[in-house]
């Protein structure tokens, strides 16, 4: 055990986490140079396409120190021996960075002694940064402050290295200096892992404890869990007890991350892999639950599931998917537990599901998921917050999405969700930042100067305004140098009205969106105008309206479709034009079984985008 080390790095958003894993990855010889690409670890289509990190992912490495020529010995902080040519099994796991994802690092934090703290050296500690930053102290993490992106003609090294001291109270000699692309300083930053982080605390001769921190759904094997062992040691065909849901099974399979699942014979104290359970039913197997091998063991501290504050609500176009996206939804649902949803029905709709996530893109990402893993086409509601409504009978209602918006005679009073946001901006942003922030309906802003021409503000406004278009907005008037993060503050009084959409007449119910009042007017107007520019032409010419109860607010024409419809949307792509036409031809024809418009998947997440 002595010779293990638990790491993940952790960073805001595009700091080169999972470029320092490849320079790592090529360092151990974990991944075959031919094999290599650029940011390994994001193995999903999707991540790799958006270019972020979604999921954790974990992985083993295998190490021979060798002590660099001529260099002299430094002080081991760590205070842990080691020895030339020794070897070391390096458990690392690369997380997502962005704030809907940090259930996915708070997981990771838990089953690791230490956290490598990247900071992009062109921009410097973002919010994100801290956030993640918190939760490691508060795990009791062993933190490896790294400045990243020192070959970028950007880097200001100097005054982000200023900032790293000033949040970590240290001194400039303790801050590593590295590139992830360049390979620069990344073996001396890997020998402090092995030198400054501990190795795991646990007792092999005690029964086998291990937490599951991450699982996946698989045909043959049944639930793999990933696990960090912490005490004893478990063996194939031996038989498991998951504490918390009172289940047996025969272990199928153990194993470690290379990064792929790869058979090992044995799991120890102290290691991170995998336990193929064998059980096929996937609420038996839960997210932070405690594998022991018999009844008589103490269970590990779990994790507390974040609650969701975005709901939408999923339709399968074709209601014969029904039974098919539960299906989609109760998978996905393994590896990420913060994902909620139950049972919906609305006459519009059909049936469906309301899902509670924990963020906008966190929505977007697994209905993307849906549609590209289970190839199910969807009806996706836009993303809102919850309302509380006391009726005019006195009983409080809680809307979650639109659809359940009741009648307004039936209101008496409304509360909505209020969040703090903290901004991080540099000076020369300030004033931009502080102008974007009043032209929302906030309240008490609040400016903190973190030194180095860094500023933090503190703004209060209603959540409903941040699941907008909120963080893209900031990057734009920051030219993509301020970060934000926001935390729930409960709920708050207020004014609102929901306004619908009807496409030929007919009220898009998915569409619906909750505003104030006074921005009714303007919003519906964005909508019509952005669904002219989305939707798919018809045979027939299609009416576009924005409505408040009976009035009508805005309005807008698609003239009758002419010859190619795909050429104004979509790229050369062959395959897409051609799923495009059979799903326009069956569109057409479930239009004139219905008499309605078809949205596609992809039009109603472009629509949400704006
Ligand atoms: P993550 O979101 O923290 O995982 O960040 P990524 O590893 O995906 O990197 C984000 C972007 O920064 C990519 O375009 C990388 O090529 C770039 N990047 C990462 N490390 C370095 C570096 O050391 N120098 C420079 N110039 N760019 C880097
Ligand atoms: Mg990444």
């Amino acid at each position: 055990m002595s010779n293990i080390r638990n790491f993940c790095i952790i960073a805001h958003v595009d700091h080169g986490k999972s470029t320092l894993a490849d320079r790592f990855l090529e360092l151990t010889g974990t991944v075959e140079h031919r094999k290599m690409k650029e940011q390994f670890l994001d193995q999903m289509d999707l991540e790799r396409e958006k270019g972020i990190t979604i999921k954790m992912q974990p992985v083993r490495m295998l190490w021979h120190l060798i002590e660099p020529e001529g260099s002299s010995e430094p002080e081991r902080p760590g205070g842990s021996e080691r020895s030339e040519g020794q070897e070391y099994v390096l458990n690392l796991i690369d997380t997502p960075g962005h704030a809907d994802f940090s259930y996915e690092v708070s997981r990771s934090l838990a089953a690791v002694e230490g956290a490598i703290l990247l900071v992009d050296a062109t921009k410097g500690v973002q919010a994100q940064t801290l956030a993640h930053l918190s939760h490691a102290k508060e795990q009791g993490l062993t933190i490896i402050p790294c400045i990243n992106k020192i070959d970028s003609p950007l880097a200001r090294i100097e005054e982000v290295a200023k900032e790293i001291m000033k949040l970590l109270s240290i001194s400039e000699e303790e801050i590593f200096r590295i590139s992830a692309k360049e390979g620069t300083g990344v073996t001396e930053l890997l020998s402090a892992v092995i030198d400054m982080v501990p190795a795991p605390r646990g007792e092999e001769a005690k029964p086998f404890r291990a937490l599951i921190f991450d699982s996946r759904f698989d045909v043959f094997k049944g639930i793999v869990a990933f696990v960090r062992v912490v005490d004893g040691s478990l063996l194939p065909h031996e038989k498991i007890m998951l504490l918390g849901t009172d289940v047996e099974s025969l272990v199928k399979e153990v194993g470690s991350f290379s990064p792929k699942e790869t058979v090992q014979e044995s799991l120890h104290a102290g290691e991170i892999g995998y336990i193929a359970t064998g059980i096929k039913e996937p609420e038996r197997v839960r997210i932070g639950d405690t594998i022991s091998k018999g009844k008589n063991t103490e269970m590990l501290v779990g994790f507390q599931i974040p609650k969701p504050v975005v709901f939408v609500s999923l339709y399968p176009q074709d209601p014969n998917e029904f039974d098919a996206l539960q299906d989609a939804l109760s998978k996905l649902k393994l590896n990420d537990p913060s994902l909620s949803y139950e049972i919906e029905s609305k006459e519009a709709l059909g049936r469906g599901f309301r899902c509670g996530f924990l963020g906008v893109l966190h929505s977007e990402i697994i209905s993307e998921r849906i549609e590209r893993e289970y190839k199910i086409q969807m009806v996706i509601s836009r993303p809102s917050v919850e309302f509380s409504i006391v009726a005019t009978n006195g009983k409080v209602l809680s809307v979650k999405v639109p659809s359940d918006w009741p009648e307004p005679s039936m209101i008496k009073s409304m509360e909505e969700s209020w969040a703090q946001v903290e901004v991080i901006t540099p000076g020369t942003f300030l004033s931009e930042t502080l102008q974007f922030l009043r032209g929302f309906e906030g309240s008490k802003s609040e400016v903190e100067d973190l030194g180095e021409e860094k500023f933090l503000l503190r703004y209060e406004m209603p959540l409903r305004e941040l699941i907008g278009d909120f963080h893209d907005k900031l990057k734009s008037v920051t030219q993509g140098m301020a970060s934000m993060d926001y935390r729930i503050l409960g709920m708050r009084s207020a004014h609102l009205v929901k306004l619908e959409f009807r496409i030929a007449g007919a009220i898009e119910e998915a569409l619906s969106m909750v505003v104030p009042e006074s921005r009714a007017y303007q919003e519906g107007k964005k909508v019509v105008e952005k669904l002219k520019e989305v939707l798919p032409p018809q045979l027939f010419e299609v009416a576009l309206q924005a409505t408040v109860g009976s009035k009508i607010l805005a309005r807008e024409t698609i003239s009758a479709r002419r010859k190619d419809v795909t050429a104004p949307l979509y790229g050369g792509d062959v395959t897409r034009k051609n799923k495009l036409l059979d799903r326009q031809k069956k569109g057409k024809k479930e239009l004139k079984a219905k008499g309605r418009v078809v949205i596609p998947t992809r039009v109603f997440l472009d629509l949400f985008r704006t």
